[in-house]
């Protein structure tokens, strides 16, 4: 894997996820779709509605990201 610009703040992530909706690179911090304004997002929500926070994936969790996410909502 090589290193991409978070296709939402613009920084370079030694370790980007894709985004498995939009297919597009983020941080850690804009990988959810709530987090980087995703275009499919209102096809999601409408799929998981009443569903929120699900947050799947082999990647690093650091817990302060966690809590942010969940302070936004
Ligand atoms: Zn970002
Ligand atoms: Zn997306």
């Amino acid at each position: 894997m090589q290193a991409e610009n978070c296709a939402y703040c613009g920084d370079l992530t030694d370790m980007p996820f894709q985004c498995n909706y939009c297919k597009d690179p983020f941080c850690a911090e804009h990988r959810l779709p709530e987090e980087h304004r995703c275009v499919k997002l209102s096809q999601i929500r409408a799929r998981r509605f009443g569903q929120k926070g699900v947050i799947r994936d082999g990647g690093r969790d650091r817990p302060n990201v966690f809590r942010r996410i969940f302070g936004r909502f």
